[in-house]
This record gives C-alpha cells, sequence and structure tokens, in this order.
C-alpha cells in the first residue's frame, strides 16, 4: 500500500494534545479502541476497551487532550499522528459559547437574552466545517445543551440525503460511526446538489427552516438558550457569497466562524462590522482535512442515498412498493432556467417562476429518481412544507400504468404529494 499504510493489529501511543489521523480503506472497515488515557473522535468521548468498527473510507482523527494509547485492527488507507491541530483554538470557541448559553439560560423571560448563540461555520469546500460543526455540538451535548444543528449544505450535508437542507436538536455527543441521528430530523427538499440550478428555491427554503426553528424556540426554553450551529456549503464565490450573506441574515447569527480563508473573513467583517452583536472569527483549519475531488464528492452523494435506504452497514431492507400512476401526485418545481430580470426588458417579468409548482405526468425520465414525499396536505402547501423521506423509482412500466419504488419502509407513504428534483440514485456510483 501506500506509505503510511498498514495492516497488522498495532498500538499507538498518542501524546497529549496530538491526534491520530485515519482514513479507513476502501475495501475492508477498521476496528478501533482505546487501550489507555482518554481521547475523543470529532468532540465526542471514546469510551475505553470497547472495539468501534469503521466503514471503509471514512475518515476520522482521534484526538487525546492528555495522553493516550490506542489500538487498531485492519487496514487504512493511511494513517498517521499529527501534534499540531487547532483543537485548541476550537475548544476556546466553544468555551464562549457556553458561557453565552449559560447566560441565555439565567435570563428565560427576556426574549432576546434567551436566544442562546447562533453559530454559523463558513469556509471553502474541504475547509473541516462538518467538522468542526460536529465538535461544538458534541461538546454542548456533553454538557447538557440540546443545540440545534442546521445543514445547508445541500451538496454533502449529514443529516439527510444530498439534495436537501435540515435540522435536528443534538442531544447527545455524535456517535463517532453512526454519525447525526436520523430520529427527527426537518428536512426541506430542494432536489438538486447545488442551489445554482434554482437559486431562489434554495433561499426560500432557507427562509421556511429559519421561520420553522424559530418558531419552535419560542415555545423552548432550553433549546432557545442552546442556540444553533449553522454548516454551510463551500460555495463562498459571487452567488455562494450572496447565499452566505443571505443565510446569515435569515438565521440570525451572532457568531460567524470562518475557517481556512482570510479574504473570505476580511469580507465578511467588512459587511457585518455594523451589526453589533455580530462577532466575525478566523479560525484556522485543520491539515487534517482530507480533500475530495469532484468524483470523490460524486461517489460520497451516492453512499449516502444507499445509506438512506440499506442502512449504513447494509442492514436496512427497504421495502419495494407499486402503485397505479394515477395515485401518484408528482411535482417539480421552477420552470426550466430562469432568464435574469437584467436581460428583460424594462418591467417585464421572468416568465419561468423558480418557485412555481408544476405537476409531471409519468415518464421515463422518473426512473431512477429519488423523489421527496411532501408533508403538504394541498399542493400549494408544497414548496412551504417539509418532507417525510424520500422513495426511489426503480421500474416504470408504461403497459399496466404502474410504478414501482423503494421506501424505507412498509405501509402507505406519509404524504400524498412528492416533489422530483435532478436527484438520482444510482448505484453504480457506489462501485468502485
Ligand atoms: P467541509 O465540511 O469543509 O467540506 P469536512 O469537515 O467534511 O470539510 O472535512 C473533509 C473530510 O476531512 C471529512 O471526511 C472529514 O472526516 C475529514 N477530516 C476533517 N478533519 C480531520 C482530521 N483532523 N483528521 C482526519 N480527517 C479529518
Amino acid at each position: 500500500g501506500p506509505p503510511g499504510s498498514s495492516t497488522s493489529i498495532r498500538q499507538v501511543k498518542l501524546d497529549k494534545e496530538c491526534e491520530l489521523r485515519v482514513e479507513v480503506s476502501p475495501d475492508s472497515p477498521l476496528r478501533l479502541r482505546l487501550l489507555t488515557g482518554s481521547a475523543e473522535i470529532f468532540g465526542t468521548e471514546i469510551a475505553p476497551e470497547i472495539w468501534l468498527t469503521f466503514p471503509p473510507r471514512l475518515k476520522f482523527a482521534v484526538f487525546t487532550w492528555y495522553g493516550a494509547t490506542i489500538e487498531m485492527d485492519g487496514t487504512t488507507e493511511t494513517d498517521y499522528t499529527a501534534d499540531e491541530t487547532p483543537m485548541i483554538s476550537y475548544v476556546n470557541v466553544h468555551a464562549v459559547l457556553d458561557a453565552r448559553r449559560h447566560r441565555a439560560k439565567a435570563s428565560p423571560s427576556d426574549s432576546d437574552a434567551s436566544q442562546g448563540p447562533r453559530v454559523i461555520v463558513v469556509g471553502p469546500t474541504d475547509s473541516g466545517k462538518s467538522t468542526l460543526s460536529r465538535m461544538l455540538l458534541s461538546w454542548a451535548a456533553k454538557q447538557g445543551w440540546k443545540p440545534t444543528f442546521v445543514d445547508l449544505d445541500i451538496g454533502q450535508g449529514s443529516i439527510t440525503i444530498p439534495g436537501c437542507i435540515a435540522a435536528t436538536p443534538i442531544e447527545l455527543p455524535i456517535d463517532p460511526v453512526e454519525g447525526i441521528p436520523l430520529d427527527m430530523p426537518l428536512v426541506y427538499f430542494h432536489g438538486h446538489v447545488t442551489p445554482s440550478v434554482n437559486v431562489d428555491l434554495y433561499k426560500v427554503l432557507v427562509k421556511e427552516l429559519a421561520q420553522i426553528l424559530e418558531r419552535q424556540f419560542t415555545g423552548n426554553v432550553e433549546s432557545r438558550a442552546a442556540g444553533m450551529v449553522i454548516n454551510t456549503m463551500g460555495w463562498i464565490e459571487g452567488v455562494g457569497y450572496e447565499l452566505l450573506l443571505h443565510a446569515i441574515d435569515t438565521f440570525n447569527a451572532t457568531v460567524v466562524l470562518v475557517l481556512g480563508q482570510e479574504k473570505l473573513w476580511s469580507m465578511l467583517r467588512d459587511v457585518l462590522k455594523n451589526k453589533a452583536n455580530v462577532d466575525v472569527v478566523k479560525l484556522q483549519k485543520s491539515g487534517g482535512v482530507v480533500s475530495r475531488n469532484a468524483k470523490v464528492r460524486q461517489k460520497a452523494r451516492a453512499y449516502r442515498i444507499r445509506e438512506y435506504f440499506y442502512g449504513l452497514a447494509n442492514d436496512l431492507s427497504p421495502h419495494s412498493n407499486i402503485a397505479s400512476f394515477s395515485d401518484l401526485f408528482i411535482y417539480r418545481v421552477g420552470g426550466g432556467p430562469q432568464a435574469p430580470r437584467s436581460a428583460l426588458p424594462a418591467g417585464a417579468e421572468p416568465a419561468a417562476d423558480p418557485t412555481r409548482l408544476i405537476p409531471v405526468s409519468v415518464n421515463q425520465d422518473l426512473l431512477h429518481l429519488v423523489l421527496a414525499v411532501s408533508f403538504a396536505k394541498e399542493p400549494d402547501e408544497i414548496i412551504s412544507s417539509n418532507v417525510a423521506g424520500f422513495i426511489w423509482i426503480t421500474d416504470i412500466n408504461f403497459e399496466s400504468k404502474k410504478i414501482t419504488y423503494l421506501a424505507p419502509s412498509a405501509g402507505n407513504l406519509p404524504g400524498k404529494y412528492l416533489i422530483m428534483g435532478s436527484l438520482t440514485c444510482l448505484l453504480m456510483f457506489c462501485d468502485s
């Protein structure tokens, strides 16, 4: 294998404030356990002695504040120890947030003062945004807070499948293997893996999500004081930058953490300098963050969708269902490419309304698409409604007018209306 990779059972001794960085091999899982000392994986402490099994391709670090011995069994793509990490600066941020949560908790009846920190993590792709979000959430949960995790990254989000934005309360430190529990996420379906396909729809959904959370916070002092951690996309130029500003504004972020880019930090600091209650903080990117090229990202998305239907360890069996064409009410949002307003004569409206609902009759193009099942009761509620889950169209029979689809569980769909985008489930991307 490549330098730094190894196969046998071996022990690694970590000095204080060092980490073991691991990329699990693409073909087989890796077992790992803590032998002595204490250690954490992205903010979650690992229990002594107990073997943890990490699935192929996972990239993670075992960090220790005071020293530890780790044992590994299995192949890795790479593993090495690093003594330079930005962990002290990250945990200092956590300490500041913790103090603000305590302050918020102390004034439950004041609508402004009772709001805990709303942290938004921004930076280019592969700067460690998701990882930092995760650490901040796990450290907070360890201290008994129940912060809300908001993931606005529709390309590589960690709450649900790609093509969505989502939020979920984090009540326990995040499991280093399983990730975010999928119990009760609040999910809005955009349908595409980049917002550029329909920027207006993305903004509308961000707004809907923010409004719902705002409403939930009003009735829940505990989650209000714990605040939010918001992860964002790595698209930080042009429209991507506008979308960051839109998210900061829509969620009333009070702390902006900028990872790994001086320019973005200085731009945000300048535009936000008049907002007295917003801190813009520059943080160092970890040397352990692994860059992923477009192909790796595409694969990661395919795996994520497969995981939704089949489970992380291929341990779930989705149900195959058959429905008549006439029983399915499928919609898509937005009509075709949007003409920029600037390209139109003065006063004219763009013809294709980006948030217009268009009914779709069953056609060959639906094959292999992943559709969202909306909670909407009426078609005109579709855009403002969150989704219950997803189905995957696996067969269309035009003679019998029947569609076969996979759903994570048996029984009736939790909603009548289905939303399509460009999201497909092509398992071939899962094979190397
Ligand atoms: P971003 O959200 O900015 O795109 P991520 O946080 O998802 O970046 O990090 C990219 C990849 O690097 C992920 O697979 C993550 O698990 C891995 N990673 C992050 N930090 C470390 C580290 N210190 N050691 C090893 N892998 C890491």
